[in-house]
C-alpha cells in the first residue's frame, strides 16, 4: 500500500491524543520543535542544542540517564531510528541495515505502533532493539506525572504487546525531560538515553548535510540519532553506513553500550522503585488491534552492564 508522509503523519495526527503545543522549547537536546496548534509533529522548527549540565545527566534518583556510550568503547558506534514505524520507510531501513550486518535502536512512538504493528514486529525479528519514546511525542517536561506515565506506560505495552520486546530504554521526543519525572520510567524498568550526534534531519535539509552532520560528528562512543519517517533520511543512509564503516567503526545498540540500565532482564526496576502496573492492549481509536497473541520474539541484545 503507498502511503505518503503525508497521509501517515496526518492519520497519526487524527488519532493522537495530543496537548496543546506552542511555546518554544529549550531542552537539554533539540530535537525536533514542535508546531504550535499541530498535536503531532515530526518537528519544522530549528531550536538551538543547549549542552546537558552535569546534575541533568546524574540526577533523578536511582533513574539512569545517559547520554552517550562514554569512552572506552573501542570503535563502536550506536546508529538510532526514532518516530516510527513508518510503513513505507522503516522496511527501507531494516533492507539497507541488513545488507550491511548492522544492528541498531528503533525508538517508537506508541501511537505509530498502535497503527502499524506488522512494521513494529518486524523490526524485533530483525533482531534490531526497540526503545520507547512516548504515545503522542509530546514535551513531557510540561506535563502532570500522570500524562507522563500515560505517555511512556501505553507506549511500553502497546511495543510489548507488536512485538514481545520489553524495551528498557526511553528516549524523551526533543529530549524534553526532568530528572524529577525520572521514577515515572524507572518503575517499567526504563533508563532515560539522549544523544550524541543529532544531524537535524526531521528538517529535511538535503542528503548531503545530514551526510556531512554525521560523518564529521561521529567518534567513538557516539549515539547518533535519526528519523526512519523521513524519506530523505532513508535515501542518505546507505552512503552515510558504508563510510562509517570504511573508517572502521563497528555498530552497536543502546543496550551494546549501555546494558541493562539496572542491571537485571527487561523490566527490572532500581532499588526503592515500586513497579509500575502494566497498561491495557488499548491504543489510538481507529488503530488496529494489537495482536491477541503475539508469537515469541527475540528479547533485545542486553549486554552486561559497562562502567563508563
Ligand atoms: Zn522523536
Amino acid at each position: 500500500m503507498e502511503i505518503s508522509r503525508k497521509t501517515f503523519l496526518h492519520r497519526v495526527a487524527a488519532g493522537a491524543f495530543g496537548y496543546a503545543l506552542g511555546a518554544p522549547l529549550l531542552s537539554a537536546f533539540a530535537e525536533e520543535a514542535p508546531k504550535p496548534g499541530v498535536k503531532f509533529v515530526d518537528g519544522e522548527q530549528v531550536l538551538p542544542a543547549v549542552p546537558a549540565t552535569k546534575s541533568e545527566l546524574t540526577g533523578g534518583g536511582p533513574t539512569r540517564f545517559a547520554r552517550n556510550g562514554g569512552p572506552g568503547f573501542g570503535r563502536r558506534i550506536a546508529f538510532t531510528f526514532d518516530d516510527g514505524p513508518h510503513p513505507k520507510n522503516t522496511p527501507r531501513v531494516l533492507d539497507i541495515l541488513k545488507e550491511r550486518n548492522i544492528t541498531a535502536t528503533f525508538f517508537m512512538i506508541g501511537g505509530n505502533v498502535a497503527h502499524f504493528p506488522d512494521v513494529a514486529k518486524k523490526v524485533a525479528e530483525a533482531g534490531h532493539e526497540i526503545g520507547n519514546h512516548s504515545m503522542t511525542h509530546p514535551q513531557l517536561n510540561r506535563l502532570p506525572a500522570e500524562k507522563v506515565e500515560w505517555e511512556i506506560g501505553q507506549t511500553q505495552e502497546n511495543i510489548i504487546q507488536a512485538t514481545g520486546v520489553t524495551p528498557v530504554w526511553f528516549r524523551p521526543p526533543y529530549g524534553a525531560f526532568r530528572t524529577d519525572q525520572g521514577p515515572i520510567p524507572a518503575a517499567r524498568g526504563l533508563g532515560v538515553v539522549w544523544w550524541t550526534v543529532d544531524p537535524r534531519d526531521w528538517a529535511e535539509p538535503g542528503i548531503p548535510k545530514v551526510t556531512d552532520a554525521i560523518l564529521k560528528g561521529t567518534v567513538p562512543g557516539s549515539i547518533i540519532l535519526t528519523h526512519d519517517i523521513h524519506k530523505p533520511t532513508v535515501d542518505a543512509l546507505p552512503a552515510i553506513l558504508d563510510e562509517l564503516l570504511a573508517r572502521g567503526f563497528e555498530f552497536t545498540n543502546v543496550s551494546g553500550f549501555l546494558g541493562s540500565p539496572y542491571g537485571g532482564p527487561p523490566g527490572t526496576v532500581p532499588p526503592g522503585i515500586t513497579p509500575a502496573a502494566p497498561y491495557p492492549p488499548a491504543a489510538i481509536p481507529g488503530a488496529p488491534a494489537a495482536p491477541a497473541a503475539v508469537p515469541a520474539a527475540p528479547e533485545a541484545p542486553v549486554a552486561e552492564p559497562v562502567k563508563a
